[in-house]
Protein backbone atom coordinates (compact mmCIF):
# COMPACT_ATOMS: atom_id res chain seq x y z
CA UNK A 1 0.00 0.00 0.00
CA UNK A 2 0.97 3.27 -0.88
CA UNK A 3 -0.15 6.93 1.52
CA UNK A 4 0.00 10.00 0.01
CA UNK A 5 2.32 12.59 -0.05
CA UNK A 6 1.74 13.94 3.11
CA UNK A 7 1.07 10.86 5.60
CA UNK A 8 4.70 9.85 4.20
CA UNK A 9 6.51 13.38 5.39
CA UNK A 10 4.69 13.43 8.28
CA UNK A 11 5.91 10.16 9.17
CA UNK A 12 9.44 10.54 7.83
CA UNK A 13 9.52 13.78 10.17
CA UNK A 14 8.14 11.52 13.16
CA UNK A 15 10.35 8.75 12.51
CA UNK A 16 13.15 11.44 13.43
CA UNK A 17 11.23 12.63 16.74
CA UNK A 18 9.66 9.62 17.58
CA UNK A 19 11.13 5.66 18.15
CA UNK A 20 9.89 3.94 14.91
CA UNK A 21 7.86 7.05 14.65
CA UNK A 22 4.29 6.07 16.81
CA UNK A 23 3.29 6.29 19.65
CA UNK A 24 2.57 2.59 20.22
CA UNK A 25 4.47 0.26 17.86
CA UNK A 26 1.18 -1.63 15.92
CA UNK A 27 0.95 1.55 14.60
CA UNK A 28 3.65 1.50 12.51
CA UNK A 29 1.97 -0.83 10.18
CA UNK A 30 5.34 -3.17 10.05
CA UNK A 31 3.10 -6.44 9.95
CA UNK A 32 1.78 -5.33 6.66
CA UNK A 33 4.77 -3.65 4.93
CA UNK A 34 3.44 -0.04 5.01
CA UNK A 35 3.83 3.65 6.07
CA UNK A 36 0.97 4.42 8.35
CA UNK A 37 -1.69 7.39 7.29
CA UNK A 38 -1.61 10.06 9.74
CA UNK A 39 -4.96 10.77 10.72
CA UNK A 40 -6.62 14.18 10.93
CA UNK A 41 -10.22 13.70 11.93
CA UNK A 42 -12.94 11.27 12.43
CA UNK A 43 -16.86 10.75 12.29
CA UNK A 44 -19.17 8.15 12.71
CA UNK A 45 -17.18 4.86 10.41
CA UNK A 46 -14.91 6.63 8.52
CA UNK A 47 -11.29 8.25 9.59
CA UNK A 48 -9.74 10.91 7.14
CA UNK A 49 -5.82 11.04 6.59
CA UNK A 50 -3.60 14.15 6.01
CA UNK A 51 -4.09 13.56 2.03
CA UNK A 52 -7.44 13.74 2.47
CA UNK A 53 -8.25 10.18 2.04
CA UNK A 54 -11.24 8.66 3.77
CA UNK A 55 -11.29 5.04 4.76
CA UNK A 56 -14.42 3.28 6.27
CA UNK A 57 -12.58 2.24 9.27
CA UNK A 58 -12.52 -1.37 11.43
CA UNK A 59 -10.06 -0.73 13.67
CA UNK A 60 -11.98 1.50 16.05
CA UNK A 61 -9.03 3.10 17.87
CA UNK A 62 -8.34 -1.09 19.08
CA UNK A 63 -11.67 -1.12 20.62
CA UNK A 64 -13.03 1.85 22.52
CA UNK A 65 -15.53 3.07 20.07
CA UNK A 66 -18.69 1.18 20.60
CA UNK A 67 -20.30 4.12 19.29
CA UNK A 68 -18.34 4.66 16.32
CA UNK A 69 -15.70 7.80 16.25
CA UNK A 70 -17.06 11.32 17.31
CA UNK A 71 -20.38 10.82 18.60
CA UNK A 72 -22.33 13.98 18.18
CA UNK A 73 -23.36 13.38 21.90
CA UNK A 74 -20.18 12.32 23.43
CA UNK A 75 -18.33 15.33 21.71
CA UNK A 76 -21.25 17.41 23.76
CA UNK A 77 -20.30 15.79 27.06
CA UNK A 78 -16.76 16.53 26.85
CA UNK A 79 -16.62 19.78 25.27
CA UNK A 80 -19.15 20.96 28.41
CA UNK A 81 -16.57 19.29 30.63
CA UNK A 82 -13.44 20.76 29.10
CA UNK A 83 -15.13 24.36 29.38
CA UNK A 84 -15.33 24.00 33.11
CA UNK A 85 -12.26 23.50 33.64
CA UNK A 86 -10.11 20.14 32.35
CA UNK A 87 -8.79 18.58 36.28
CA UNK A 88 -9.15 19.91 39.42
CA UNK A 89 -7.17 16.87 41.45
CA UNK A 90 -10.09 16.90 43.90
CA UNK A 91 -12.92 14.53 43.11
CA UNK A 92 -15.87 15.34 40.96
CA UNK A 93 -19.40 14.38 40.42
CA UNK A 94 -18.35 12.50 37.06
CA UNK A 95 -16.68 9.66 38.91
CA UNK A 96 -19.59 8.77 40.91
CA UNK A 97 -22.30 8.87 37.44
CA UNK A 98 -19.48 6.78 36.01
CA UNK A 99 -18.56 4.17 39.20
CA UNK A 100 -22.58 3.94 40.15
CA UNK A 101 -22.95 2.95 36.42
CA UNK A 102 -20.05 0.51 36.33
CA UNK A 103 -21.61 -1.29 39.33
CA UNK A 104 -24.86 -1.42 38.24
CA UNK A 105 -23.68 -3.12 34.79
CA UNK A 106 -21.18 -5.58 36.04
CA UNK A 107 -21.86 -8.66 37.95
CA UNK A 108 -18.57 -8.09 39.86
CA UNK A 109 -18.03 -4.79 40.83
CA UNK A 110 -19.71 -3.07 43.94
CA UNK A 111 -16.61 -0.45 44.09
CA UNK A 112 -14.38 0.53 41.09
CA UNK A 113 -10.97 2.82 41.27
CA UNK A 114 -10.44 4.86 38.16
CA UNK A 115 -6.82 4.77 36.37
CA UNK A 116 -5.81 6.23 32.82
CA UNK A 117 -5.31 3.42 30.82
CA UNK A 118 -5.88 -0.52 31.00
CA UNK A 119 -2.13 -1.04 31.52
CA UNK A 120 -2.67 1.05 34.71
CA UNK A 121 -5.85 -1.21 35.60
CA UNK A 122 -4.58 -4.72 35.20
CA UNK A 123 -1.51 -3.16 37.43
CA UNK A 124 -3.01 -2.14 39.81
CA UNK A 125 -5.69 -4.94 40.35
CA UNK A 126 -2.62 -7.96 40.09
CA UNK A 127 -1.20 -5.56 43.34
CA UNK A 128 -4.33 -5.45 45.21
CA UNK A 129 -4.49 -9.25 44.39
CA UNK A 130 -0.98 -9.28 45.81
CA UNK A 131 -2.07 -7.13 49.16
CA UNK A 132 -4.81 -8.70 49.78
CA UNK A 133 -3.45 -12.51 49.77
CA UNK A 134 0.12 -11.69 50.59
CA UNK A 135 0.78 -14.21 47.85
CA UNK A 136 3.63 -13.12 45.30
CA UNK A 137 2.84 -15.39 42.34
CA UNK A 138 0.54 -14.28 39.22
CA UNK A 139 -0.30 -16.57 36.42
CA UNK A 140 -1.18 -15.71 32.93
CA UNK A 141 -2.06 -17.24 29.69
CA UNK A 142 0.53 -17.73 26.77
CA UNK A 143 -1.16 -15.65 23.99
CA UNK A 144 -2.87 -13.07 26.57
CA UNK A 145 -1.89 -9.14 26.44
CA UNK A 146 -2.45 -7.43 29.87
CA UNK A 147 -0.95 -3.97 28.84
CA UNK A 148 2.67 -3.34 29.32
CA UNK A 149 3.28 -3.46 32.76
CA UNK A 150 6.90 -5.57 33.52
CA UNK A 151 5.78 -8.75 34.85
CA UNK A 152 3.04 -9.52 32.81
CA UNK A 153 4.85 -8.56 29.13
CA UNK A 154 5.85 -12.40 29.71
CA UNK A 155 4.88 -15.05 27.42
CA UNK A 156 5.69 -19.14 27.00
CA UNK A 157 6.50 -20.80 24.06
CA UNK A 158 5.50 -23.84 25.10
CA UNK A 159 2.51 -25.47 25.86
CA UNK A 160 3.65 -26.39 29.26
CA UNK A 161 3.54 -24.46 32.23
CA UNK A 162 6.71 -22.93 32.48
CA UNK A 163 8.53 -20.33 34.61
CA UNK A 164 8.20 -17.06 32.98
CA UNK A 165 11.07 -16.38 30.55
CA UNK A 166 10.83 -11.98 29.67
CA UNK A 167 9.29 -11.12 26.48
CA UNK A 168 10.82 -7.57 26.33
CA UNK A 169 14.16 -6.21 27.30
CA UNK A 170 13.94 -4.14 30.17
CA UNK A 171 12.16 -6.81 32.63
CA UNK A 172 14.28 -8.28 35.08
CA UNK A 173 14.20 -11.85 35.05
CA UNK A 174 13.51 -11.84 38.73
CA UNK A 175 9.85 -9.89 37.86
CA UNK A 176 9.19 -12.35 35.42
CA UNK A 177 10.08 -14.84 37.65
CA UNK A 178 6.77 -14.05 40.01
CA UNK A 179 4.49 -14.77 36.86
CA UNK A 180 3.59 -17.96 35.85
CA UNK A 181 2.60 -18.59 32.16
CA UNK A 182 -0.17 -21.49 31.69
CA UNK A 183 -1.11 -22.41 28.47
CA UNK A 184 -5.21 -21.38 27.32
CA UNK A 185 -7.96 -24.32 26.43
CA UNK A 186 -5.80 -26.55 29.24
CA UNK A 187 -7.29 -28.09 31.98
CA UNK A 188 -4.56 -30.47 32.94
CA UNK A 189 -2.08 -27.71 33.26
CA UNK A 190 -3.55 -25.44 35.31
CA UNK A 191 -4.04 -28.69 37.65
CA UNK A 192 -0.81 -29.40 37.48
CA UNK A 193 0.31 -26.07 38.43
CA UNK A 194 -1.83 -25.59 41.30
CA UNK A 195 -0.96 -28.78 42.78
CA UNK A 196 2.77 -27.56 42.57
CA UNK A 197 2.47 -23.65 43.18
CA UNK A 198 -1.38 -23.15 44.62
CA UNK A 199 -0.11 -21.90 48.11
CA UNK A 200 2.11 -18.70 46.40
CA UNK A 201 -0.58 -17.81 43.73
CA UNK A 202 -1.67 -14.90 44.48
CA UNK A 203 -4.28 -14.11 41.31
CA UNK A 204 -4.77 -15.99 38.02
CA UNK A 205 -5.20 -13.34 34.88
CA UNK A 206 -6.86 -14.48 31.92
CA UNK A 207 -8.86 -12.09 29.07
CA UNK A 208 -11.70 -14.48 29.26
CA UNK A 209 -12.33 -13.36 25.57
CA UNK A 210 -8.37 -13.50 24.44
CA UNK A 211 -8.50 -10.70 21.98
CA UNK A 212 -4.56 -10.10 21.92
CA UNK A 213 -3.28 -12.52 19.62
CA UNK A 214 -6.13 -13.62 17.23
CA UNK A 215 -10.06 -14.16 18.62
CA UNK A 216 -9.27 -17.43 20.92
CA UNK A 217 -12.79 -18.39 22.27
CA UNK A 218 -12.24 -19.99 25.04
CA UNK A 219 -14.38 -23.17 25.90
CA UNK A 220 -16.89 -22.19 29.37
CA UNK A 221 -15.56 -25.72 30.95
CA UNK A 222 -12.27 -23.88 30.86
CA UNK A 223 -12.68 -20.83 32.55
CA UNK A 224 -15.29 -22.38 35.39
CA UNK A 225 -12.10 -24.36 36.05
CA UNK A 226 -10.21 -21.75 36.55
CA UNK A 227 -12.85 -20.42 38.79
CA UNK A 228 -13.44 -23.81 41.02
CA UNK A 229 -8.68 -23.85 41.00
CA UNK A 230 -8.68 -20.62 42.53
CA UNK A 231 -11.96 -20.48 44.80
CA UNK A 232 -10.10 -24.00 46.37
CA UNK A 233 -6.73 -22.35 46.73
CA UNK A 234 -7.72 -19.02 48.06
CA UNK A 235 -5.86 -17.24 44.46
CA UNK A 236 -8.02 -14.60 43.15
CA UNK A 237 -9.45 -14.78 39.65
CA UNK A 238 -9.12 -11.68 37.68
CA UNK A 239 -10.81 -11.11 34.37
CA UNK A 240 -9.18 -8.54 32.30
CA UNK A 241 -12.23 -7.24 30.37
CA UNK A 242 -10.50 -4.03 29.00
CA UNK A 243 -11.83 -5.21 25.47
CA UNK A 244 -14.94 -7.17 26.57
CA UNK A 245 -16.18 -4.98 29.13
CA UNK A 246 -19.03 -3.20 27.91
CA UNK A 247 -18.71 -4.72 24.65
CA UNK A 248 -19.67 -8.31 24.27
CA UNK A 249 -22.51 -7.59 27.01
CA UNK A 250 -23.72 -5.05 29.37
CA UNK A 251 -21.47 -7.35 32.18
CA UNK A 252 -18.79 -8.42 29.91
CA UNK A 253 -17.32 -11.36 29.64
CA UNK A 254 -18.24 -12.27 33.11
CA UNK A 255 -22.10 -12.20 32.61
CA UNK A 256 -22.10 -13.56 28.95
CA UNK A 257 -20.26 -17.04 30.96
CA UNK A 258 -22.41 -16.58 34.25
CA UNK A 259 -19.02 -16.61 35.69
CA UNK A 260 -18.14 -14.06 38.50
CA UNK A 261 -13.92 -13.13 39.16
CA UNK A 262 -13.20 -11.68 41.93
CA UNK A 263 -11.61 -8.67 39.91
CA UNK A 264 -12.49 -7.06 37.23
CA UNK A 265 -10.11 -4.41 35.01
CA UNK A 266 -11.83 -2.31 32.56
CA UNK A 267 -10.42 -0.13 29.71
CA UNK A 268 -11.49 0.96 26.03
CA UNK A 269 -15.28 1.21 25.67
CA UNK A 270 -15.59 2.45 29.72
CA UNK A 271 -13.72 5.76 28.66
CA UNK A 272 -16.07 6.83 25.68
CA UNK A 273 -12.38 7.46 23.55
CA UNK A 274 -11.15 9.40 26.29
CA UNK A 275 -8.24 7.87 28.19
CA UNK A 276 -9.79 5.96 31.15
CA UNK A 277 -8.86 2.29 32.94
CA UNK A 278 -10.97 0.95 35.71
CA UNK A 279 -10.96 -1.72 38.21
CA UNK A 280 -13.32 -3.11 40.61
CA UNK A 281 -15.03 -6.04 42.82
CA UNK A 282 -16.56 -6.37 46.18
CA UNK A 283 -16.30 -4.23 48.58
CA UNK A 284 -14.56 -6.47 50.67
CA UNK A 285 -11.56 -7.08 47.90
CA UNK A 286 -11.10 -3.38 46.93
CA UNK A 287 -11.29 -1.86 50.57
CA UNK A 288 -7.73 -2.53 50.89
CA UNK A 289 -7.06 -0.17 48.73
CA UNK A 290 -5.25 3.02 49.97
CA UNK A 291 -6.73 5.30 51.95
CA UNK A 292 -9.13 2.48 53.46
CA UNK A 293 -6.20 0.26 53.35
CA UNK A 294 -2.84 -1.01 52.74
CA UNK A 295 -2.30 -1.47 49.06
CA UNK A 296 -1.16 1.95 47.65
CA UNK A 297 -2.38 3.25 44.28
CA UNK A 298 -2.75 7.21 42.58
CA UNK A 299 -2.96 8.96 39.74
CA UNK A 300 -3.11 12.41 39.02
CA UNK A 301 -5.49 13.09 36.34
CA UNK A 302 -7.04 9.74 37.67
CA UNK A 303 -11.15 10.16 37.57
CA UNK A 304 -10.37 12.93 35.02
CA UNK A 305 -13.58 15.21 35.14
CA UNK A 306 -13.20 15.25 31.10
CA UNK A 307 -12.66 12.04 30.85
CA UNK A 308 -15.33 10.94 33.00
CA UNK A 309 -18.10 13.09 31.11
CA UNK A 310 -17.16 10.96 27.94
CA UNK A 311 -17.20 7.55 29.39
CA UNK A 312 -20.37 8.20 31.87
CA UNK A 313 -21.72 9.54 28.21
CA UNK A 314 -21.12 6.83 26.03
CA UNK A 315 -22.35 3.93 29.10
CA UNK A 316 -25.44 5.89 29.02
CA UNK A 317 -26.09 6.10 25.24
CA UNK A 318 -25.47 2.50 24.88
CA UNK A 319 -27.93 1.62 27.33
CA UNK A 320 -30.58 3.96 25.72
CA UNK A 321 -29.78 2.40 22.18
CA UNK A 322 -29.90 -1.16 23.32
CA UNK A 323 -26.44 -1.25 22.19
CA UNK A 324 -25.59 -4.72 22.81
CA UNK A 325 -28.47 -6.78 21.04
CA UNK A 326 -28.00 -4.19 17.94
CA UNK A 327 -24.16 -5.14 17.58
CA UNK A 328 -24.87 -8.73 18.24
CA UNK A 329 -27.54 -8.70 15.26
CA UNK A 330 -24.61 -6.40 13.01
CA UNK A 331 -21.87 -9.11 13.87
CA UNK A 332 -24.31 -11.65 12.84
CA UNK A 333 -25.07 -10.34 9.89
CA UNK A 334 -21.00 -10.04 8.77
CA UNK A 335 -20.60 -13.92 9.96
CA UNK A 336 -23.44 -14.11 7.28
CA UNK A 337 -22.14 -12.48 4.43
CA UNK A 338 -18.99 -12.67 4.83
CA UNK A 339 -18.68 -17.34 5.85
CA UNK A 340 -19.67 -18.14 2.05
CA UNK A 341 -16.97 -16.50 0.42
CA UNK A 342 -14.06 -16.85 2.82
CA UNK A 343 -14.97 -20.57 3.65
CA UNK A 344 -13.78 -21.42 -0.17
CA UNK A 345 -10.36 -20.07 0.79
CA UNK A 346 -10.07 -21.71 4.00
CA UNK A 347 -10.58 -18.77 5.79
CA UNK A 348 -13.51 -18.34 8.92
CA UNK A 349 -14.53 -15.57 10.56
CA UNK A 350 -14.16 -15.63 14.27
CA UNK A 351 -16.81 -13.52 16.09
CA UNK A 352 -17.96 -12.64 19.37
CA UNK A 353 -20.78 -9.66 19.27
CA UNK A 354 -18.95 -7.18 17.43
CA UNK A 355 -15.68 -8.25 17.64
CA UNK A 356 -14.32 -10.18 14.81
CA UNK A 357 -11.27 -12.06 13.46
CA UNK A 358 -9.98 -14.00 9.94
CA UNK A 359 -8.75 -17.28 11.21
CA UNK A 360 -6.27 -18.55 8.52
CA UNK A 361 -6.42 -22.05 9.97
CA UNK A 362 -9.02 -25.34 9.27
CA UNK A 363 -9.50 -27.97 11.55
CA UNK A 364 -10.68 -27.20 15.13
CA UNK A 365 -11.63 -23.75 16.05
CA UNK A 366 -8.10 -21.81 17.37
CA UNK A 367 -7.94 -21.69 20.85
CA UNK A 368 -4.41 -21.01 21.36
CA UNK A 369 -1.89 -18.95 19.77
CA UNK A 370 0.48 -21.93 18.90
CA UNK A 371 -2.78 -23.26 17.04
CA UNK A 372 -2.81 -19.81 14.63
CA UNK A 373 -1.81 -21.26 11.27
CA UNK A 374 2.02 -20.61 10.21
CA UNK A 375 1.41 -18.85 6.81
CA UNK A 376 -1.68 -16.03 8.26
CA UNK A 377 0.78 -13.52 8.76
CA UNK A 378 1.94 -13.06 5.03
CA UNK A 379 -1.61 -14.32 3.44
CA UNK A 380 -3.40 -11.44 5.87
CA UNK A 381 -0.51 -8.56 4.37
CA UNK A 382 -2.19 -9.33 0.80
CA UNK A 383 -5.74 -9.16 1.97
CA UNK A 384 -5.28 -5.78 4.14
CA UNK A 385 -3.45 -3.98 1.32
CA UNK A 386 -5.84 -5.03 -0.84
CA UNK A 387 -8.76 -3.62 1.17
CA UNK A 388 -6.95 -0.59 1.84
CA UNK A 389 -6.92 0.17 -1.67
CA UNK A 390 -10.68 0.04 -1.66
CA UNK A 391 -10.78 2.08 1.39
CA UNK A 392 -11.40 -0.42 4.16
CA UNK A 393 -8.86 -0.29 7.19
CA UNK A 394 -7.96 -3.20 8.93
CA UNK A 395 -5.81 -3.63 11.75
CA UNK A 396 -2.67 -3.85 10.37
CA UNK A 397 -1.77 -7.44 11.54
CA UNK A 398 -2.81 -10.95 10.94
CA UNK A 399 -3.59 -11.16 14.86
CA UNK A 400 -5.29 -8.23 15.76
CA UNK A 401 -9.31 -8.51 16.08
CA UNK A 402 -11.64 -5.75 14.11
CA UNK A 403 -14.35 -4.06 15.76
CA UNK A 404 -17.50 -2.90 14.68
CA UNK A 405 -19.45 -0.25 16.37
CA UNK A 406 -23.02 1.25 16.68
CA UNK A 407 -22.34 3.65 13.31
CA UNK A 408 -22.09 0.68 11.26
CA UNK A 409 -24.29 -0.07 8.92
CA UNK A 410 -25.45 -3.55 7.45
CA UNK A 411 -24.52 -1.97 4.07
CA UNK A 412 -21.00 -1.10 5.78
CA UNK A 413 -20.52 -4.94 6.95
CA UNK A 414 -21.56 -6.24 3.56
CA UNK A 415 -18.84 -3.52 1.61
CA UNK A 416 -16.34 -5.63 4.19
CA UNK A 417 -17.44 -8.89 3.83
CA UNK A 418 -17.38 -8.51 -0.34
CA UNK A 419 -13.94 -6.59 -0.07
CA UNK A 420 -12.61 -9.94 1.88
CA UNK A 421 -14.37 -11.87 -1.16
CA UNK A 422 -13.28 -9.85 -3.91
CA UNK A 423 -9.30 -9.68 -2.30
CA UNK A 424 -9.43 -13.45 -1.87
CA UNK A 425 -10.91 -14.63 -5.25
C1 LIG B 1 -5.65 -2.87 25.46
C2 LIG B 1 -5.55 -3.85 26.56
C3 LIG B 1 -4.84 -3.58 27.74
C4 LIG B 1 -4.01 -2.34 27.91
O1 LIG B 1 -4.77 -1.19 27.86
P1 LIG B 1 -4.02 0.20 27.50
O2 LIG B 1 -5.12 1.21 27.67
O3 LIG B 1 -3.54 0.05 26.10
O4 LIG B 1 -2.94 0.37 28.48
C5 LIG B 1 -4.90 -4.49 28.77
N1 LIG B 1 -5.60 -5.64 28.64
C6 LIG B 1 -6.29 -5.93 27.53
C7 LIG B 1 -7.07 -7.19 27.46
C8 LIG B 1 -6.26 -5.06 26.45
O5 LIG B 1 -6.91 -5.38 25.32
Amino acid sequence: MTVGPRSQALFEQACRVIPGGVSSPVRAFRAVGGTPPFITSASGVHVTDADGRTYLDFIGSWGPLALGHAHPEVVAAITEAAARGTTYGLPCPGEVELASTIAELSPVVEQVRFVSSGTEAVMSAVRLARGVTGRDKVVKFAGCYHGHADHLLVQAGSGLATLGVPSSAGVPAAFAGETLVLPLDDEDAATGLFDEHGASIAAVLIEPIPANHGLLLQRPAFLEHLRALTRSSGALLIFDEVISGFRVAPGGAAERYAITPDLVTYGKVVGGGMPVGAFGGPRATMRHLAPEGAVYQAGTLSGNPVAMAAGATALRILRRENAWERLEALGARLEAAATPLLAPHGVRLVRVGSVFWLDFGTGEPTRRPDRIAADAADRFRGLFNRLLDDGILLAPSAYEVGFLSLAHTEEHVDRLAAGWGKALA
